[in-house]
């Protein structure tokens, strides 16, 4: 099978400032190719691969991931930065005929930051109407309105000692339904305090499911355990399953 491959504050609750560069940084840090008007129905697609969900609430199921180029963040822990450049540019219907070869039934958009391009809106739809079971996996800095409704979308929200905590996009938060997912990437133990307040002030485990999982190689994955236990946090744990199997290799 071929396989595109290239390359601490928290705002007040009435907030409504855009993150900083979420538009014009994205465009800036996009290859230039990608959403351009000769190019509207393409994307720039950093690899399309089959392995097991490693995260959310559909983690050791077989899918399809579709990782698309760009991000206008740089997180401290990020584990894709090979996808920050370089890919190909793939029309929908050239990406829903590689995502059919494997027949799946859960299909996950991912990046980079893959609502960085425009045309990633478009894709979930179709994604959906082909049949998928589809989620997409975004930092939570972008703007989740437009996205398909049957899609679930599973948003971080980027915490102090990820680097790009004032990037959050808090007005995402009205649009988060029971179907979708809300994770915490957890670096110290700041971080775990911050997001446990972040929990409480947007009551965040009644809107839908919350899931804290550790750095990797930052922190240790029993302390964390060990905190959300000791403060009966609402919330699921999760270790990155994808690279407990294979380290985070590129293509899983
Ligand atoms: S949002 Fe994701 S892809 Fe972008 S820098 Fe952060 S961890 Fe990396």
């Amino acid at each position: 099978m071929s396989k595109v491959n290239s390359e601490a504050q928290l705002p007040p609750r009435d907030s409504g400032t855009e993150p900083s560069g979420a538009g014009g940084a994205a465009s800036q840090l996009l290859p230039q190719s990608a959403g351009s008007a000769s190019n509207v129905s393409q994307l720039r697609i950093s690899e399309i691969f089959y392995s097991l969900q490693g995260e959310s609430r559909n983690i050791g199921l077989p899918t399809v991931f579709i990782r698309l180029t760009g991000c206008p963040l740089r997180c401290t822990y990020c584990d894709t930065t090979y996808a920050f450049t370089g890919g190909q540019n793939m029309s929908v219907s050239e990406i829903l005929r590689q995502v059919a070869e494997y027949t799946p039934r859960y299909v996950t958009v991912t990046g980079g930051e893959p609502l960085a391009q425009n045309n990633c809106i478009p894709l979930l739809s179709a994604l959906c109407d082909s049949g998928y079971e589809v989620s997409l996996e975004t930092s939570g800095a972008l703007d989740i309105s437009e996205v398909d409704e049957r899609v679930m979308r599973v948003a971080d929200i980027k915490t102090p000692a990820s680097g790009e905590v004032e990037r959050n996009h808090w007005e995402n938060l009205q649009f988060l339904t029971r179907h979708d997912e809300i994770k915490f990437v957890v670096c110290d133990e700041n971080d775990y305090q911050w997001a446990m307040q972040t929990i409480h002030q947007y009551h965040l485990a009644e809107k839908c499911p919350v899931i804290f999982s550790p750095a990797h190689g930052t922190l240790d994955a029993t302390q964390l355990a060990e905190w959300i236990l000791r403060d009966r946090l609402p919330v699921r744990m999760l270790m990155q399953l994808h690279k407990l199997l294979w380290d985070n290799a590129p293509g899983h």
